[in-house]
């Protein structure tokens, strides 16, 4: 099975011995400097008169090298190593593609949650009772997991990873994808994504907006630990050299801990309504944003200085918080999953236009409020339910779906032959949208 590339992942709940968990932070961290050294070493040959890009390739076999001298190299498993400098490799590629969000490649701090990436030959897997099972790393032997859900398909690696409520593994999995995929025949629906309301869905009367990810006592709490760590940073460097207390250390596990869960209950909701669009919509139409022109921008030059960073940096996080990028990703593949598809529109105007007269004035948003009025036919609808429309009408009228355009105001249906068009594909998410953006 060479060559073939996971295209899903399954994370369980690991259970380490506390040998074993010694060993993986300490791997962790070996993780870490490679990245680190690796990276320095990229950055250094491309700055250099030659101009030279390093790949993992030629890394790999100075790895080898160093791996001679260094003990503490070659208590890393080799295939980690390597599996770090291939992800560096990714880690560039995608910051040369425009479509993704992804910055520069970046120096990992010792505070960073590294993780270590074992390739599919290195682990096996053995299921010991209905819900537990142990994978078997090397140099580790086993190590126990909860088997919380089945694992279908054919493992390619394995990354284990600490976060503040505890040890996990991820398993990359490649699924084959079914032969003769069925044809998803719910109903077309636009998406807007927002700040002010999450996610506007064309085919509903109200947003659904993701409830707050931490409850008042917790936000208390966090506020709370967050001056206590301030506190002791502060003492540290005053009195103590730098060097964190015992009591800092275990502040700063504290703040991890509310961290982790609220990044799960924030992944837990953008699955559950990825999941939910991608399941009961045939198409499901979004707008096309460049998320990391959108984050980027502001800033502008040293010669041209951006307007408004202040208030743009505080959109961004916005934005930055909802995930939008991650919201698409999922749609692209889940949409895939259920038979679907996923349309993305150029963005151009969306929240201007009136979807009921179609003319675009930007006089139709007075003031800050959720409201469209459009000053040309008086239409008044939730502003963010109108962009949603106008998003769906969009990617119906493009590529061979011109005739559900008229009826295509929130209980359109996909017109699509069961077998797919060729022209579909071209409309996929990540790749050019020419053909898309002709709208
Ligand atoms: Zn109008």
């Amino acid at each position: 099975m060479v060559g073939v590339k996971a295209n899903t992942a399954a994370k369980f709940r690991l259970y380490p011995t506390a040998d074993q968990a010694e060993r993986l932070v300490s791997w962790s961290h070996t993780c870490r400097a490679v990245w680190n050294i690796a990276l320095a070493q990229r950055v250094w040959a491309y700055g250099s008169a030659q101009r030279k890009t390093l790949q993992a390739g030629e890394q790999c076999s100075e790895l080898t090298l160093a791996r001679k001298e260094h003990v503490w190299l070659r208590d890393l498993p080799a295939q980690c190593a390597q599996q770090v400098l291939r992800q560096l490799d990714a880690a560039y590629e995608n910051f040369w593609n425009p479509e993704h969000p992804a910055r520069s490649p970046q120096y990992k701090r010792k505070s960073h949650q590294q993780g270590v990436t074992f390739p599919g030959q290195a682990v096996q897997i053995r299921k010991v009772s209905r819900r537990m099972a142990h994978v078997r790393l090397p140099k580790l032997g086993w190590v126990r997991f909860r088997l919380s859900r089945p694992i279908e398909g054919t493992v390619r690696n394995a990354t284990i990873k600490r976060d503040g409520l505890g040890w996990h593994v991820a398993f990359g999995v490649h699924r084959p994808e079914p032969v003769d995929r069925h044809v998803n025949a719910g109903p077309a629906a636009g998406v807007d994504v927002g700040i002010a309301c999450s996610v506007f869905v064309s085919t509903e009367n109200e947003g659904r907006q993701r409830p707050d990810t931490l409850t008042a006592g917790e936000k208390q709490r966090l506020r709370g630990l967050e001056r206590r760590m301030a506190r002791q940073l502060t003492f540290a460097k005053k009195h103590n050299g730098g060097k964190y207390s015992k009591r800092l250390r275990r502040t700063i596990a504290q703040i991890a801990v509310l961290k982790a869960r609220q990044a799960r209950r924030r992944a837990d909701w953008n699955h559950k309504l990825t999941d939910d669009l991608a399941k009961s919509h045939g198409i499901v139409a979004v707008e096309d944003l460049k998320v990391s022109n959108m984050l980027r921008s502001a800033k502008g030059t040293v010669a041209q200085p951006g307007t408004n960073v202040k208030q743009k940096a505080g959109l961004n996080r916005s934005i930055a918080d909802q995930g939008w990028f991650e919201i698409r990703r999922q749609l692209g593949y889940k949409t895939r999953r259920y038979g679907g598809e996923l349309v993305a529109v150029a963005p151009h105007g969306t929240s201007q236009t009136c979807a009921r007269c179609g003319t675009r004035d930007s006089e139709n948003r007075q003031g800050c409020g959720r409201l469209f009025a459009c000053v040309h036919c008086g239409h008044t609808e939730h502003a963010d339910r109108n962009a949603a429309i106008n998003i769906l009408d969009r990617a119906l009228s493009t590529a061979g779906r011109a005739g559900c355009a008229a009826s295509g105001r929130g209980t359109a249906q996909s017109t699509r032959s069961p077998h797919g068009q060729g022209s579909l594909a071209g409309s996929r998410m990540r790749e050019p949208s020419s053909n898309v953006t002709a709208a």
